[in-house]
């Protein structure tokens, strides 16, 4: 029977397939960094530093990949998240950044909860924010709202930036999907898997030339 797959289905499956590849592919790079290694005992030559830098990049990106695409695998406790306070803390690390953005935090009902696995959460945050603020090139505003309905938390993170095609729409999220000269692509699709994770929902709203909305939701605690 022949079935079209949703967004997020295809993202699982991409994700699945990245995260054997860099399985497969992480095995024999540290099998040769550690005769690299040894090489190093015996020989001395410059090649081998240089071998040994692009080597762990490489093997940074395995790491990184396995961990975006198997968030279930991060052995972390779940936790009752405060998101008002966490998303204040966190907008603190991009304090020397916003010199030239204005943010504006609304968060409204701060007493409800959503458990979860908090670094994941942290770090899928951080990692919309850090989004937001590369796509806001001059001047530029940043908005993130909290509030709860229907058992739900909605976070939305707003940006003045530039803006997503149509057409690159559906490709958010997919491992190495990136428009940027050094980006990774990994970003989104650590966003992506931890909200899905946490039997949340995300999507996006974007317009070229004026900017990107992405909605969150995550159930409430309990
Ligand atoms: P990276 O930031 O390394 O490129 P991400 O996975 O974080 O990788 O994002 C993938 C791509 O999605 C980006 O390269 C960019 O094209 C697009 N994108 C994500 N967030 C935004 C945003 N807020 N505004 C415009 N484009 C965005
Ligand atoms: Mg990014």
């Amino acid at each position: 029977t022949e079935k079209i797959l949703n967004n997020r289905e295809k993202l699982a499956s991409i994700g699945q397939i990245a995260a054997g590849i860099a399985h497969e592919v992480k095995n024999p790079l540290t099998a040769v960094k550690g005769f690299l290694q040894l090489l190093k005992e015996s020989h001395s030559h410059p090649y081998l530093q240089t071998m040994e830098i692009e080597l762990d990049k490489a093997l940074l990106t395995m790491q990184n990949l396995l961990q975006v695409s198997k968030p279930d695998l991060q052995e972390e406790p779940l936790v009752s998240i405060d998101f008002c306070k966490e998303l204040e803390s966190l907008m603190l690390l991009f304090q020397d950044k916003l010199y030239n953005v204005e943010v504006e935090m609304d968060l409204r009902d701060r007493e409800t909860r959503v458990i979860g696995k908090k670094n994941l959460f942290l770090k899928a945050f951080f990692n919309l924010i850090k989004n937001a603020l590369e796509a806001i090139s001059e001047k530029g505003k940043i908005r993130i709202t909290h509030y709860c309905e229907n058992q739900w938390v909605h976070i939305q993170i707003t940006d003045t930036g530039v803006g997503i095609p149509k057409e690159k729409l559906n490709m958010l999220g997919t491992p190495f999907f990136s428009s940027k000269m050094d980006g990774t692509g990994l970003g989104l699709t650590q966003v992506y898997t931890t909200i899905h994770e946490h039997g949340g929902h995300i999507s996006v709203d974007s317009k070229c030339g004026e900017g990107t909305t992405f909605y969150i939701r995550l159930p409430v605690a309990g």
